[in-house]
């Protein structure tokens, strides 16, 4: 799992557009950016597979990163201890799912839109 600083240029004018329009009702906070992004890198089980790269788009990877933020961790700190939490769901104690997706007709990249994390079946996989 790759963490990739993100440009502030990266913030699109769809989102400046969202974000102006939210602030137009008094309930609603402003959209926050977040100044990185979380990439993974895979294999699949395709025997001739070269491997994939794919943001993660989730919206859990901004909750704990502002979360951190507000608990006073720096930048670069909240970014990296929100990588390692995510990239311990990769190790052997999870059994996680991916939900891929698209960004719509005009961006046909495929990004992570979740993650579905359970702890692994240690007993069940003894018998496989
Ligand atoms: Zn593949």
């Amino acid at each position: 799992m790759e963490l990739i600083w993100q440009k502030k240029s990266a913030w699109s004018v769809a989102q400046d557009a969202q974000t102006k329009q939210q602030q137009l009702l008094a309930s609603a906070r402003p959209l926050q950016e977040l100044p990185f992004r979380l990439r993974l890198h895979y294999r699949c089980d395709d025997p001739r597979c070269r491997g994939h790269e794919q943001n993660i788009t989730d919206w859990e990877v901004g909750a704990l990163y502002f979360k951190l933020r507000h608990a006073g961790r720096d930048i670069r700190t909240a970014a990296e201890e929100t990588r390692d939490a995510f990239e311990r769901f990769f190790g052997d104690d999870y059994d996680t799912w991916l939900f891929v997706g698209t960004l719509g007709p005009a961006k046909p990249t495929f990004v992570v839109t979740g993650l579905f994390y359970p702890k692994a079946d240690r007993q069940t996989r003894l018998f496989n």
